[in-house]
């Protein structure tokens, strides 16, 4: 998320909203649904229009140049007052040429901006730039497609930064840093393991979860050798492609054509690219390109005047306001029919309302079934919204096509993300199990789930297991092994290696869809750094040697991504199903804390297993357990996995789970 600890408490409580003087000035705001915003060229000429209701007058300046010189013309604009645009054209293609708005309202001349449209940019995202974009589709591009999906379980998600991913000199790969690193084919690290894109494959995942790589404002794009790196939770141009990633930030086309060859580089391989987008806030306040076309419209203010921040950076956005309800709307439908996005994960969701939610998921159905909508279910601060229509996890069955993290596995697996050396289910703290549980069931309704018991949310929050995604780490706060390395400090580290199977064996076999931060397959850390948005690539990057290091915890991962591809038990689509075909044994968790022992039942899902039973132990001693008799497959067990189940087999009866492991069983 951000650049602050997010706050993952929820429903953080707040006065209803009403509707003050100031606020419903903007309810007669003029609104503009037409899909020419800004800049448009067809055979006539170039056209421009802005949305700016109470601008006194609008300009729109030329340039030759993305960041210096002066204009080589400056056009007035006329109003509309019908919809609130201004409109200035010129009888020509611009192609090649560069413009800004300039807004003045109140009496005073705002600075020079790009406007809230701009699909290209010159360096630094201070210019829009005027390029006809059919000359960026890579070669093939009309053919282009991600990969199908038929149910959002079915997608296995791998979070990844650009640099994180290539930076490190093991990486063997050429465009360090760049969207082209991940067209290359063929990269292995300093050992010889594969990096890139090929151990993208051969880890199985289906799609990368890429972090923001819209135009962001922290890194200095004419001064890449200073080799800046930064999350990117700092938007500026929402429309186009961060500079940074890009071979050459001061030819404007080429950061939107390196980003689609790396999009068709990922979908050749069959694999989907989700964006994070960060629509709930902006870099800077007075100086986002929102309020510099119309202030005090985009963002939320408090009742005395002053900006509402719920994001926890600054400000926050108003999308229960219309022209902003289309704007994230009409923006992510622009990523996916020019980018061929298949998914988006929407920052601090929470901030959103439900309505604005719904329209995202409903339009983006319209162009691609396939395409994936989650976001993290709460806000970093109290907003004006009021509480019941954010786009709260606990709201989540309000919403249609959506999907939000589910924290309560995450915090109960590995332990609270506010203290370091606390543990959670999977490294020995007791009183977890029933939040485990609720991860396991992805939060549907269960007769033997009981929600008051849970750590985080007390009610069964989602209809259905599309609407959750489990994972217990990403990029925020302490990574998995650096959380491990925390709260086991003392223990040797194969017994971290254990937790972090386990962790993710239960990650892996939930309901819902699982998610993975890049690296941890690897065993990755960030040195023990939990907000490292602004950190160098040496607390960032992946050591590729670690795939030589910890080459078991790595083919475990692979395991665990063939076994829930290969076994659609784990990918139940409907809680009835859940509730019908998981059942869990009864266990004293009193008596013995740190295990869980279900089965998935009745060929779950159409599966050729009848049985799955599921045991986890996250105790530092062995716990044994009891499992019916019969002929059993053995999965997974002590650290060990066989997607076929070719382990050996098992008559059932008493038998002993390790500490810190998984063990699971299958009858045909
Ligand atoms: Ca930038």
């Amino acid at each position: 998320m951000a650049w602050v600890l997010p706050l993952c408490a929820v429903g953080v409580a707040s006065p209803s909203w009403a509707q003050s003087d100031y606020d419903s000035r903007f309810i007669s705001y003029p609104t503009y649904g037409g899909n020419d915003l800004e800049m448009t060229v067809d055979k006539e000429g170039t056209h421009f229009r802005l949305w700016s209701p109470k601008a006194e007058e609008v300009v729109v300046n030329l340039y030759d140049n993305g960041h210096t010189g002066s204009p080589f013309s400056t056009l007035p604009m006329k109003f509309d007052a019908a919809n609130g645009t201004w409109t200035a054209s010129v009888a020509k293609p611009l192609y090649g040429k560069f413009y800004t708005f300039r807004v003045k309202q109140d009496g005073k001349w705002l600075n020079e901006t790009p406007g809230v449209w701009a699909k290209a940019v010159g360096v630094n995202g201070k210019r829009a730039a005027i390029i006809d974009l059919n000359s960026t589709d890579p070669e093939g591009w009309n053919n282009d497609k991600g990969p199908e999906v038929k149910n959002f379980s079915d997608v296995i998600v791998y979070e990844m930064h650009h640099r994180d991913l290539s930076m490190h000199p093991s990486s063997g790969i050429a465009n360090k840093g760049k969207f082209l690193a991940l067209t290359e084919e063929g990269t292995v690290s300093t050992a010889g393991e594969k990096t890139g894109i090929d151990h993208l494959k051969e880890l199985g995942i289906t799609h990368v979860h890429i972090l923001p790589s819209y135009d962001y404002n922290s890194v200095d794009e004419a001064n890449l050798w200073q080799n800046t790196y930064n999350w990117g939770y700092d938007p500026q141009n929402y429309n186009a492609p961060e500079g940074s990633y890009s071979t050459n930030p001061s030819n404007p086309a080429v950061r939107v054509k390196e980003m689609k060859e790396m999009i068709k580089a990922l979908h050749d391989a069959g694999i989907g690219v989700i964006m994070d987008v960060v629509y709930n806030h902006t870099a800077e306040n007075e100086g986002s390109n929102f309020e510099l076309t119309a202030p005090g419209y985009y963002h939320r203010h408090r009742n005395d005047g002053s900006w509402s921040d719920a994001s926890g950076c600054g400000n926050e956005t108003a999308s229960d306001r219309k022209q902003m309800h289309d704007y994230i709307v009409n923006s992510v439908k622009y990523w996916a029919d020019e980018y061929h996005i298949d998914g988006f994960r929407f920052d601090l969701m929470a901030i959103h309302d439900t309505e604005t939610m719904n329209d995202v998921a409903a339009e983006l159905k319209k162009i691609n079934p396939s395409i994936f909508v989650y976001g993290e279910g709460w806000t970093a601060g109290d907003s004006p919204l009021a509480p019941e229509r954010r786009a709260l996890k606990e709201n989540v069955s309000k919403m249609k096509d959506i999907a939000v993290f589910s924290d309560d596995l995450r915090d109960a697996v590995k332990g609270h993300y506010t203290d370091a050396s606390d543990r959670g289910f999977a490294t020995g703290k007791p009183g977890l199990e029933e939040t485990v549980k609720i991860g396991i069931v992805a939060a549907t309704p269960h007769p033997q789930v009981d929600f008051k018991k849970g750590n985080n949310s007390k009610f069964p929050y989602a209809a259905s297991p599309e609407m959750i995604v489990n994972y217990v780490s990403c990029h925020d706060d302490l990574c998995l092994t650096d959380k491990l390395r925390k709260s086991m400090a003392g223990e040797p580290e194969e017994n971290m290696l254990a937790a972090a199977k386990l962790a993710q064996t239960i990650v892996f076999t939930s309901q819902g869809t699982p998610f993975m931060f890049a690296g941890e397959e690897v065993f990755r850390d960030k040195k023990g750094v939990h907000n490292s948005y602004n950190q160098p690539d040496s607390i960032n990057a992946i050591d590729w040697n670690n795939k030589t290091k910890y080459r078991d915890l790595f083919n475990y991962y692979q395991g665990l991504t063939a076994l829930r591809k290969a076994h659609p038990a784990f990918r139940m689509t409907t809680a009835e199903d859940i509730a019908r075909n998981l059942v869990f044994d009864k266990i004293d968790s009193k008596k013995t804390p740190n295990l869980i022992s279900y089965s998935l039942k009745n060929h779950a899902n159409g599966d050729e297993w009848k049985e799955i039973k599921v045991i986890l132990n996250g105790a530092s001693t062995p716990q044994d357990v009891k499992v019916k008799g019969g002929k059993w497959k053995i999965v997974a067990s002590d650290g060990k996995i066989s997607p076929d189940g070719s382990l050996g087999t098992s008559e059932g009866g008493t038998l002993t789970v390790p500490a810190y492991s998984a063990l699971i069983l299958a009858q045909e």
